[in-house]
């Protein structure tokens, strides 16, 4: 095995922290050539120190230059130091990089990720964000590149396992009848409507199965998490979206299942770490040790399954409506998604007004737009959705 060379965008966060364990723990397979942060500075500088990446890029400017002047203390002159968005663009089209990893959270990691796309790097996708809102565009420039999607979401990364050899991304795999996408239900799954809308952001990021980064964790209290994972693997399997039924599956320990012409469902199963469905698409179509604890059969009691409730979280509903009404419908509803989780994890809005708010948002913006033809258009709209809010 050749070692390849990783470009990881978004180090510092949940999906990055697990990338670098598989990394560490594989040295003689796998080298990080680059990574990528926002703003925390104590976190990259443990990574260059442990890691010694030959390039890195903080997206935060006034970040940027606590850690040059860190860097420049230490000695440490190995390292490249970027800041700024086009830093990330320049990490992620590196002819040195074999894979790059898009770890970083929300619609900011779209450029970068389409400058690894175009570049036609292999990348493991975790923003779901830069599919659901670039959908068709970012199919059309991977198709055109040649670069190779392989999903590490978990829904999406058990759909690609169940598939094996049929999987090829954004083409219709013949074989399925349709995909199951397990939900967990979040940490309000049992909860009433009221006290659903008067949750807590402490609430929200208690996430009952997985340890995950503060966004995702409150958009899976909400469903949206699901919402956009649903857009994503429209996308992805290139299914229509009524081929795609929604499970809830509390104990989170099947992943997601297909549905084959012939009346056979395969599912995959595994503890809930990310680290599982990451290591597979690394070393894909190969398999490496990932340090995941197994399954215990013997504690292991009962899998249950139960019909997603639309009342209590409409989140489902809203991404099959924005994927009927078309592109620019999943560019606003992303926005609006997450301009409210932002101003709810500051505490400047109830839970229930994220539903009204992207419910609101999918018909106030939806139709304001026209479709569009390139990588600008998708980020003109969501500037003006995120404008609307500014004041
Ligand atoms: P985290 O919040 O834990 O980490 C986000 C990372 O992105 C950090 O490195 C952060 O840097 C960086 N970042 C944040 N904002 C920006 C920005 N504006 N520009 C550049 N970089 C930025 O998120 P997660 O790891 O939980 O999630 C990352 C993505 O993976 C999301 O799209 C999520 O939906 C998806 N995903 C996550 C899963 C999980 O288990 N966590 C599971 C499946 C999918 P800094 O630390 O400096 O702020
Ligand atoms: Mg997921």
């Amino acid at each position: 095995m050749t070692v390849k060379r990783i470009c990881l965008l978004g180090a510092t966060g949940s999906i990055g922290k697990s990338t670098l364990d598989l990394i560490a723990q594989h040295p003689g397979h796998f080298e990080l050539f680059s990574a990528s942060a926002n703003s925390d500075v104590e976190g990259m500088l443990k990574l260059i120190q442990e890691f010694q990446p030959a390039q890195v890029c903080m997206r935060d400017e006034a970040a940027g230059e606590r850690l040059s002047e860190q860097l420049r203390q230490l000695g440490q002159t190995k390292t490249e130091l970027f800041i700024g968005r086009q830093g990330l663009n320049a990490l992620a089209a590196h002819p040195s990089v074999d894979m790059v990893v898009a770890g970083i959270v929300g619609i900011a990691g779209l450029v970068p990720v389409w400058s690894a796309v175009s570049t036609g790097k292999s990348v493991l996708l975790a923003n779901k964000e830069a599919l659901v809102c670039a959908g068709e565009l970012f199919v059309e420039a991977a198709r055109q590149s040649g670069a190779r999607i392989l999903p590490i979401d978990s829904e999406h990364n058990a759909i690609f396992q169940c598939l094996g050899s049929a999987y090829r991304c954004f083409t219709r795999p013949e074989s399925v009848r349709r995909l199951l996408l397990t939900a967990s239900g979040g940490p309000f799954r049992e909860w009433s409507l009221d006290a659903i809308r008067a949750a807590t952001p402490e609430q929200a990021v208690k996430h009952p199965n997985w340890v995950m980064g503060p966004k995702i964790s409150v958009d899976s209290a909400t469903m949206m998490n699901k919402a956009l994972e649903l857009i994503e693997a429209h996308w992805l399997f290139a299914m229509p979206a009524e081929e795609i039924e929604v499970v809830i599956h509390p104990q989170s320990i099947i992943h997601s299942m297909v549905e084959f012409k012939d009346g056979s469902t395969l599912a995959q199963l595994g503890a809930p770490d990310m680290r599982t469905p990451i290591a597979h698409a690394m070393a894909w179509p190969d398999r490496i040790d990932s340090c995941v604890e197994s399954l215990n059969w013997s504690q292991l009691r009962e899998l249950q399954f139960e019909v997603p409730d639309n009342r209590r979280f409409p989140s489902l509903e809203f991404a099959r409506q924005a994927l009927a009404s078309g592109p620019v419908a999943s560019i606003c509803l992303n926005a609006t998604n997450e301009v409210m989780v932002a101003r709810f994890l500051r505490g400047d809005c109830s839970f229930g007004a994220i539903f009204d708010e992207v419910e609101e948002g999918l018909n106030r913006f939806s139709g304001r737009f026209p479709v569009p033809t390139g990588l600008d258009d998708v980020m003109a709209i969501d500037t003006e959705v995120r404008a609307f809010y500014a004041h």
